[in-house]
C-alpha cells in the first residue's frame, strides 16, 4: 500500500480523497494555489505545498510544479481527483515516468477515451450501441453539410476533445449549420486547444443514464449499478439519482452486463463510467469517463462501498475484494450539486460566505470544502457543495432531501439551492417524468 498520496485537486473532491486516504492510514499531501491557502483540504492534509498563483493553468494544471511538489515530499502516488488533470494522459505518463503511481486507469485508456471519436470507434468494436453520426473528424463545411444531410436534422456538433458540454452546438436547420460549425470549432479551440469536431444525430428527448464500473489489474470487472443524470442545464448535470427511476430490473441488468463486457474486452482497470443516452427503450453510448465522477456518492450510498478506497487499492495492486454477486443495492439516493451561481442565468457568483449551515441526520451527506467566513475564489469551478441523500425508496429519499434542502444555509452569495428546492417540489420530479431538456424547456422558462 502507498505511504503518501499527493492529491492534485482542490475543494470537496480533495477532501473526499483525503478521507479515504486517512482511513487507509496513508499520509496525505495537499497542493494549493495562493488563492486556496486557507482551504479546508490544505488545513486537514498532513502536508501541503503551494504550487503557484491562482489561475489554474499556473497551479492545478501546472504539471512541472505538481511533480516537483510530489518529489519534494516523497509521495509515492498522485490522485488527480475530478477535472483538472484527471483525464490527462500526458500527465499520467509523466507521473509514472517519475516512479510515482498515477491513481487511475491505464494510459492507453486515458488516451483513447480522451478523444471522443476514437472512443466511439472503440465502443463500436466493443459492441456498444452508438448514436448515429460521423465516423471521423469533420474537416470542412462541405463535409459537415454532407454528413448532416445524411444523418438528418436536428444534429449535434460535438468537440472531439469535449467535456462539460463545451463546444457542443445543436443545429435544427440547414441554414444554421455554417454558423454553428464555426462557433463549435472556435469554442472547442478556446476550451481545449483543439478544434476537431464531429456530428451526431441530436436525439429529441433522451435520458442520460450511466454505469459505474470498477476493474482491477487482474481482469476482474464489476459494475456498481447505474445513475440517472438527466436533470441538466447547458448539457451539465445538476441532479443525479441512483438507481434510475425508469429502467426495469431486466434493463438494468442488461445495461450493467453490457458495460462490464465492454470493460473486460478492453482490459480496463480502475474506475470508469460508461455514459449512455436512453430513448424509446434503446441505449446509445456517448462517452466513457476514465476517472472518479462528481456524482460517485450516490453509488456509494446505494452500494455501501467507498469507491475512492477501491480506486486506491486497485492502483496499489490489490485484487477486487468483491464479485458481481456480492454487490447489493439498497434504497435510493439523490445528489444536488450546489453551485455558487445565479440560479436562473448560471453566471458564477464568487464572494464571501458569512453563514454556512450544513443539514444533517440519517442518510444525509454533505461533501463540501466551504465554511462560514470562506471566500469563494473566482478562478475555479462554481461547485461549492454536494448534498447527497439516501432513503429506503425514491419517495422516502425525496422527502428526506426536501427537508435537508430546507435546513441548508449558504449566505449571502447566490447559489442554486433555491432552484433545487423548486425542482424537488415539482410534480415531474416526483414522478421522474423528465428528460435531458426538461429543466431548460419546462422549468427555467416558467
Ligand atoms: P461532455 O463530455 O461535454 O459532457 P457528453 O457527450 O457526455 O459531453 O454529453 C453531455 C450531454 O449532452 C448529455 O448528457 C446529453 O444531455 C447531451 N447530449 C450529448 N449527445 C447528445 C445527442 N446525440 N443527442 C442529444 N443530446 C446529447
Amino acid at each position: 500500500m502507498f505511504s503518501k498520496v499527493l492529491i492534485a485537486n482542490r475543494g470537496d473532491i480533495a477532501l473526499r480523497i483525503l478521507r479515504s486516504c486517512k482511513e487507509l492510514e496513508i499520509k496525505t499531501v495537499a497542493i494549493h494555489s495562493t488563492a486556496d491557502s486557507d482551504a479546508m483540504h490544505v488545513r486537514l492534509a498532513d502536508e501541503s505545498v503551494c504550487i503557484g498563483p491562482p489561475h489554474s493553468s499556473k497551479s492545478y494544471l501546472n504539471i512541472p510544479s505538481i511533480i516537483t511538489a510530489a518529489q519534494l515530499v516523497g509521495a509515492d502516488a498522485i490522485h488527480p481527483g475530478v477535472g483538472f488533470l484527471s483525464e490527462n494522459a500526458n500527465f499520467a505518463e509523466i507521473v509514472n515516468a517519475h516512479n510515482i503511481t498515477f491513481i487511475g486507469p491505464k494510459i492507453e485508456h486515458l488516451k483513447v477515451m480522451g478523444d471522443k471519436i476514437q472512443a466511439k470507434i472503440m465502443a463500436n468494436q466493443l459492441g456498444l450501441p452508438l448514436v448515429p453520426g460521423s465516423k471521423s473528424v469533420i474537416l470542412s463545411l462541405d463535409e459537415a453539410r454532407f454528413e448532416a444531410d445524411k444523418i438528418g436534422y436536428p444534429i449535434l456538433i460535438k468537440a472531439s476533445a469535449g467535456g462539460g458540454g463545451k463546444g457542443m452546438k445543436v443545429v435544427d436547420d440547414k441554414k444554421d449549420l455554417e454558423n454553428s460549425f464555426v462557433s463549435a470549432k472556435n469554442e472547442s479551440r478556446a476550451a481545449f486547444g483543439n478544434d476537431e469536431v464531429y456530428i451526431e444525430k441530436y436525439l429529441s428527448n433522451p435520458r442520460h443514464i450511466e454505469v459505474q464500473i470498477v476493474g482491477d489489474k487482474y481482469g476482474n470487472v464489476v459494475h456498481l449499478g447505474e445513475r440517472e443524470c438527466s436533470i441538466q442545464r447547458n448539457h451539465q448535470k445538476i441532479i443525479e439519482e441512483a438507481p434510475s427511476p425508469v429502467l426495469s430490473e431486466q434493463e438494468k441488468e442488461n445495461l450493467g452486463n453490457l458495460a462490464v463486457s465492454a470493460a473486460k474486452k478492453m482490459k480496463y482497470e480502475n474506475l470508469g463510467t460508461i455514459e449512455f443516452l436512453y430513448q424509446d427503450e434503446k441505449f446509445y453510448f456517448i462517452e466513457m469517463n476514465t476517472r472518479l465522477q462528481v456524482e460517485h456518492p450516490i453509488t456509494e450510498a446505494i452500494t455501501g462501498l467507498d469507491i475512492v478506497r477501491e480506486q486506491i487499492m486497485i492502483s496499489s495492486g490489490k485484487k477486487l475484494s468483491f464479485k458481481q454477486e456480492n454487490i447489493k443495492f439498497f434504497g435510493h439516493s439523490i445528489e444536488c450539486r450546489i453551485n455558487a451561481e445565479d440560479p436562473m442565468t448560471f453566471v458564477p457568483s464568487p464572494g464571501i460566505i458569512s453563514q454556512f449551515h450544513p443539514p444533517g441526520g440519517l442518510g444525509v451527506r454533505v461533501d463540501s470544502g466551504i465554511y462560514s467566513g470562506y471566500q469563494i475564489p473566482p478562478f475555479y469551478d462554481s461547485l461549492i457543495a454536494k448534498l447527497i441523500v439516501h432513503g429506503d425508496d425514491r419517495q422516502h429519499c425525496i422527502r428526506r432531501l426536501k427537508q435537508a434542502l430546507k435546513e441548508m444555509i449558504i449566505e449571502p452569495v447566490p447559489t442554486t439551492l433555491e432552484l433545487h428546492k423548486q425542482i424537488l417540489d415539482n410534480e415531474d420530479m416526483n414522478t421522474a417524468n423528465y428528460d435531458i431538456k426538461w429543466l431548460e424547456n419546462n422549468f427555467l422558462s416558467k
